[in-house]
C-alpha cells in the first residue's frame, strides 16, 4: 500500500519493515545479539548459525566462514538508541495505531492483531514485534493509525 518510497532523487530508501531486518536474525528471528555475517552476505547470531543449508541462500556455510561483523553490532546499537528517543516523541505526537502481523507467504491471509492501540510509529511497532520474537524474519506488519485519519 503506502510503502513505496517518496525520495526525490534516484536514491532508494529502504522501508521500516527493511531496515529492521537488517537487525534481524534470519534463523531464530530475533533482534541479533551477536552479529555474525555468512559468507552470502546475510547477518545471523553467533549462535545461530546453520549447520545445515542456508535459509536464504541454501548453501552449507562452513563454520569457519562466518565472523563476528563488529559495523553491525555498532550500528545497531546506535539505531537502539535513536529508537528510545523515537519512542519518547512518539508519546507527545497523540498516536494510536491497530498493530498486526502479516504472513506475507500466505496470500490473502488476515494479519493476526497484536495491538489494539499502539501509541508509537511503524519503525518501533515493528522492532518490538521483532524483540519479542513474534514477527518472522519474512512476515511483515499491518498497520493502521486509527486517529489520525487524513480528514478533508
Ligand atoms: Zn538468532
Ligand atoms: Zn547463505
Amino acid at each position: 500500500m503506502a510503502e513505496q518510497p517518496q525520495g526525490l532523487g534516484s536514491s532508494y530508501t529502504p522501508t521500516p519493515r527493511e531496515t529492521v531486518r537488517l537487525f534481524q536474525c534470519l534463523i531464530c528471528s530475533r533482534v541479533i545479539t551477536e552479529p555474525l555475517i555468512l559468507p552470502c552476505g546475510y547477518h545471523c547470531c553467533q549462535k545461530c548459525q546453520p549447520s545445515g543449508p542456508c535459509p536464504i541462500c541454501r548453501n552449507v556455510h562452513d563454520s569457519q566462514h562466518g565472523r563476528i561483523d563488529p559495523t553491525l553490532r555498532m550500528v545497531a546499537a546506535c539505531f537502539e538508541t535513536e529508537l528510545e528517543c523515537l519512542r519518547v516523541a512518539s508519546l507527545n505526537m497523540d498516536l494510536c495505531a491497530e498493530v498486526g502481523v502479516l504472513n506475507i507467504s500466505t496470500p490473502k491471509s488476515e494479519s493476526r492483531i497484536i495491538h489494539k492501540s499502539y501509541q508509537h510509529g511503524k519503525l518501533l511497532a515493528i522492532w518490538d514485534l521483532v524483540q519479542d520474537g513474534i514477527l518472522g524474519w519474512e512476515n511483515d506488519i499491518s498497520y493502521f493509525e486509527l486517529w489520525l485519519s487524513p480528514e478533508k
